[in-house]
């Protein structure tokens, strides 16, 4: 049997109010009914004390719009789409507090959880940068140590916060030429996975990495491991332009019944 994920659902898409996506939210329900979808599910990106030059993130004046224009799109568009609204919490070690907050304050419909930034020194890095100048820099402080604390972070954050799906696992340095995880990281992963499934946390699978590499994040043997697990799948285009919505999801049962093999055949890489 294929692993189940609702291919009709796109769990993960931005809008032009996180400064580096295009189009308006109608724009993305538009694309949405165009392609048959019944549930769209804006994630914007949320971060919290983050020293970056350009945010690329909503501050409370742009969520305020995106709650409003919202509610007016769910009013405009019942019985023809489902919309909600949620969003990509960056994880910051250092704010955990103040994130806990923010997410009781606003009313999400889903939280999903990732991890762009990376602390060095009084600044932040952009993991998922694909600029010359921060892949230097990582490359410089060593790809081993950036991903191993990427993975902690990620595992804090799904045992310190109220979430409902991980996205793109496996993004971190996506850009950096030659990335490969070692035995420590795969080891790491299977600790993640493992609180997703104590605190029933869904896997993102993630459609823009068809475009990136090929596949979608995470890699397969990923995957593989939270279905052995019992963890549920959620399709997320991570569109950033609205004719991205829903982009790929027409491959991902053949994909998933492939990987469906790997895992009960007890391959791991
Ligand atoms: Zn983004
Ligand atoms: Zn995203």
């Amino acid at each position: 049997m294929t692993p189940s994920i609702d291919i009709h659902e796109d769990g993960h898409v931005h809008t032009r109010l996180c400064n580096h996506a295009v189009g308006e939210m109608e724009d993305y329900v538009e694309q949405a009914v165009q392609r048959g979808l019944t549930t769209l599910v804006f994630l914007e990106h949320l971060e919290t004390d983050i020293r970056y030059p350009q945010p690329s993130w909503l501050n409370d004046e742009d969520f305020a719009v995106y709650f409003r224009e919202g509610e007016r799109l769910k009013q405009q568009y019942r019985g023809v789409i489902d919309i909600r609204l949620g969003a990509e919490t960056g994880f910051n070690p250092a704010a955990i507090p103040i994130i806990r907050r923010r997410l009781a304050d606003y009313p999400f419909e889903r939280v999903g959880v990732s991890c762009h930034f990376y602390r060095h020194g009084d600044v932040h890095l952009n993991l998922l940068s694909n600029r010359r100048q921060s892949l230097d820099k990582f490359a410089a402080i060593g790809a081993d140590t950036v991903i191993t604390a990427y993975f902690n972070a990620l595992t804090e954050a799904v045992a310190t916060l109220d979430c409902d799906v991980l996205c793109h696992l496996d993004a971190v340095l996506r850009h950096l030429p030659g990335i490969c995880f070692n035995d420590g990281h795969k080891r790491q992963i299977e600790q993640l996975l493992d609180s997703m499934q104590a605190k029933n946390v869904a896997l993102e699978i993630n459609t823009s990495g068809f475009d990136y590499r090929g596949t979608p994040f995470p890699a397969d043997w990923i995957v593989a491991a939270a279905l052995r697990r019992g963890i549920s799948l959620r399709a997320g285009s991570d569109a950033h332009q609205p004719s991205e919505v829903g982009r790929h999801f027409d491959r991902l049962p053949a994909y998933l019944a492939g990987i469906k093999s790997l895992s009960t055949s007890g391959a791991t890489k």
